[in-house]
């Protein structure tokens, strides 16, 4: 941990992402908050306070993720992936209904910390086990919007019922930077009156919503067709099914009122050209996970499409049980993403996955000019990778390579690699600040 509170970060490169790379760069940081951006030229001329140099490294804004499960990190590789989507939810519910508290908890904190050494600094993650909170926010440093996960299938929940639960126990959460929001799990599994009270509730105090919608063939066949594995099986838990039939789940979440500028759709893999409009007409940001999307075989993500209506999409990196087995260890890593994104989208450029994995997760959770880009004002989280040469080399280094990040900082303070940042390190040279990682 660095302590400082005011100091001068120093390195060949500051990438703030809103703006160009800043050869020689410096970042002012005072009291966990950035203060100045700028050549260390011109830093330089009116610092006089602690200097780091950080040498032969790029800074950039510490990574948004914008769709997690944590609690859902150790069911990584338990389910193959199936034939039918409703196979699948079925599978996890079972998974879910064999674990304790404590498996879930453990879960959650194993996954705050893959993410964390990842680069990721701000999470918006799916409370499936609510209760877990505030402990679990405790046993981490990284910034936490915790989406209380609601569902109302059976008809017989009074929606009114579920929502005060959920506000009750939102209401006496208080820890440190974490906050808590709501996230109807999605259009299949709530009903329309649940949606509407979200909405209303999320917009009268300004909290972000977080729902997954057309993840899936089968959804999308069940509101469009009212047919299909996903309906029959949805139909038999008493879901009323009225609400079915020539719609679209983008078309059915519009009607109920609950799309928005603060509205993070989830997946959005199955979308009319109306649902493309409907999303850039409401502001509503898409949130793309792609080793979840690849899981599952789904039909190719309309990026280009969302793009150009002008939607803000984003990366998540959606739960480890949606990652398909490999010989490593899954890990839960946005950096990884990334990859998949840029395998699956080999033209899109480098610049515009880093703007996916920071202002625009950060617009998405309504952190903008707080996470996401290093501009005064914005909180000091920041990675640090390991970068001697131009600019673009380091841009592709942090989206395209698999190497570990030198160091992450959360808040003004070191939380990955700091012990290798020399403190002081006042050296008037370039290339001092970080010892040797042989
Ligand atoms: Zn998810």
């Amino acid at each position: 941990m660095d302590p400082a509170p005011h100091r001068v970060l120093r390195a060949r490169w500051v990438v703030p992402v809103s703006l160009p790379p800043l050869a020689d760069g410096a970042l002012v940081l005072r009291d966990g908050v950035v203060a100045e951006v700028g050549f260390w030229r011109d830093v330089s001329r009116h610092w006089t306070g602690p200097v780091v140099d950080l040498g032969e490294v790029a800074v950039f804004p510490g990574l948004v993720n914008a769709h997690c499960h944590l609690d859902y990190t150790g069911f990584a590789g338990q389910i193959a992936p199936t034939a039918s989507f409703a196979d699948w939810v079925k599978s996890i519910t079972s998974l879910k209904g064999q674990w304790t508290r404590e498996d879930f908890a453990r879960s959650w904190r194993t996954g705050a910390a893959m993410l964390m050494t990842g680069g990721v600094t701000t999470v918006g993650d799916i409370e499936a086990v609510a209760e877990l909170l505030p402990e679990v926010w405790e046993a981490t440093p990284l910034r936490v919007i915790s989406f209380i996960e609601l569902t109302g299938v059976r008809g017989r929940v009074d929606p009114h019922a579920i929502l005060q639960a959920a506000m009750a126990r939102a209401g006496a959460l208080r820890h440190g930077w974490s906050q808590v929001a709501l996230s109807p799990h999605a259009p299949y599994s709530t009903v329309p009156e649940l949606l509407r009270l979200v909405a209303a509730a999320s917009a009268q105090r300004g909290w972000p919503v977080s729902i997954h919608v057309a993840e899936s063939a089968e959804e999308f066949e069940m509101f469009h067709a009212a047919r299909g594995p996903l309906y029959e099986w949805i139909a038999r838990n008493e879901r009323v099914m009225s609400d079915c039939g020539g719609v679209t789940p983008v078309g059915h979440l519009d009607r109920c009122g609950l799309l928005g500028p603060n509205v993070l759709a989830v997946h959005a893999n199955y979308l009319e050209s109306d649902d493309i409009a409907t999303l850039a007409r409401c502001r509503t940001s898409v949130v793309h996970c792609p080793r979840s999307h690849a899981y599952f075989g789904h039909r190719p993500f309309p990026f280009a499409s969302l793009v150009r209506a002008g939607v803000n999409v984003c990366l998540g990196t959606d739960s480890l049980a949606t990652v398909e087995r490999q010989p490593a260890a899954l890990r839960l890593d946005l950096r990884a993403e990334a990859r998949a994104f840029l395998a699956a989208h080999p033209t899109a450029s480098p610049q515009t996955v880093l703007e996916m994995m920071t202002v625009n997760g950060a617009r998405a959770l309504g952190l903008s000019g707080r996470a996401g880009e290093l501009k005064p004002g914005a909180d000091s989280d920041l990675i640090v990778v390991p970068a001697a040469g131009a600019a673009a080399g380091a841009v592709a280094a942090l989206v395209h390579d698999e190497a570990p990040l030198a160091a992450v900082m959360i808040g003004g303070a070191w939380v990955v690699g700091g012990d290798r940042v020399r403190p002081g390190g006042e050296t008037g040279g370039r290339g001092f600040g970080f010892d040797s990682r042989e």
